[in-house]
């Protein structure tokens, strides 16, 4: 992707002679690369059933960088089908809980939490740079965020969900097929886009128990690592049934009528000393009197009333309105959409200054 960091050799934090030992039994596995895993960054969105057991498979292959995202908190129920975690995280943010497990498991990860829903827990350029962007998602209204987050910046997407006797890993490649091109417009409609009113399509998830979330997330997790190696893999949708025991790929068919495949531009991508731990004022000091800077969130007093950025306070920061790390913030000039640029957040303690 466009700025895929180059591999490192091993995580710092992992000395050469104990990862070598560790991962032995993956050199003997043809097309293995371990250094492809050990300098790629996987983002995880929804550590439920199936992105813990994602995670955690991602993890022990030697993934260096995961980032973790969801908006919940570990309940009672989770303890039964959520892999990473114990019955002290209770109350705890899914996020953290996953990250705390995975990097008390594999010495050397870097786990990130991000208790956030997507659209405030992982900024558009994070989407971009990463290696990989894996949905274990419980809904079709947050599957149809991040694909359309994902088809702004141009990455790919490796989606799974299961239903309570099987499963389903479907693989996006960017310009392609994406997970909208298989629903109807009124599924499509999500509340993630500034310029939009419509709310998510509310849907109901479906259980699933331990073994079928293991099952799946270990069939995304293998195409995942495929991909990270160069591996051929073909965009598809792999249906998982071990109720009669079969597994079978569709072809995933692109829909000319699709309305995700909206692409921001590089050219219109301005990189920005300012990071979402920074201050509105500091952000709106670098938009001219005639623009207009926009969240992708609203926020306000609740209810959230606005998105315009000059609507908030000058001394509040970005982050405290719903502003994601790493967040390209749309910057458009009322009645001139040729104009609409984007501002590219730095990553907290990297900005130009
Ligand atoms: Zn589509």
């Amino acid at each position: 992707m466009a700025d895929r960091p180059s591999p490192r050799a091993l995580p710092d934090e992992l000395p050469q002679e104990e990862a070598v030992t560790r991962y032995r039994r993956h050199a003997e596995i043809p097309g293995w690369h371990q250094d492809a895993l050990t300098g790629a960054t996987a983002v995880v969105v929804g550590v439920g059933a199936l992105g813990t057991e994602t995670a955690r498979l991602l993890a022990q292959a030697g993934v260096g960088r995961l980032v973790l995202c969801d908006p919940d908190d570990v309940d009672e129920s989770n303890l039964s089908r959520g892999a990473l975690f114990t019955p002290a995280d209770v109350g705890r943010p899914k996020a953290e809980a996953a990250a705390a497990a995975l990097t008390a498991l594999v010495p050397g990860v870097r786990a990130e939490a991000r208790h956030a829903e997507l659209s405030a827990g992982v900024g558009l350029a994070e989407l971009r740079s990463a290696d990989l962007v894996l949905s274990c998602l419980d809904s079709i209204a947050a599957r149809v965020s991040l694909t359309r987050r994902c088809a702004l910046v141009g990455a790919g997407l490796l989606d799974a969900g299961t239903h309570p006797w099987g499963g389903e890993v479907r693989h996006y490649v960017p310009g392609g097929a994406c997970f909208g091109c298989g629903l109807t417009p009124a599924e499509r409609e999500t509340a993630d886009d500034p310029w939009s009113c419509a709310r998510p399509v509310a849907v109901a998830s479906h259980g699933a128990s331990a073994p079928v979330s293991a099952l799946t997330a270990a069939w995304l997790t293998t195409t995942a690592l495929r991909v990270l190696f160069g591996l051929t893999e073909p965009a598809a949708i792999t249906r998982v049934e071990p109720v009669p025991g079969t597994a079978y790929r569709l072809a995933a068919e692109r829909d000319p009528d699709c309305p995700l495949h909206e692409r921001i531009e590089p050219e219109s991508v301005t990189r920005t000393p300012v990071a979402a731990v920074d201050r509105v004022g500091e952000l709106l000091a670098l938009v001219a009197a005639d623009e207009i800077a926009l969240s992708w969130n609203p926020f306000g007093t609740p209810p959230p009333t606005t998105i315009r950025l000059r609507d908030a306070a000058p001394d509040a920061t970005l982050a405290s309105l719903r502003v994601a790390p790493r967040e390209l913030i749309p910057v458009v000039v009322p009645g001139d959409p040729a104009r609409t640029r984007y501002l590219e957040l730095a990553a907290e303690g990297e900005g130009n200054r």
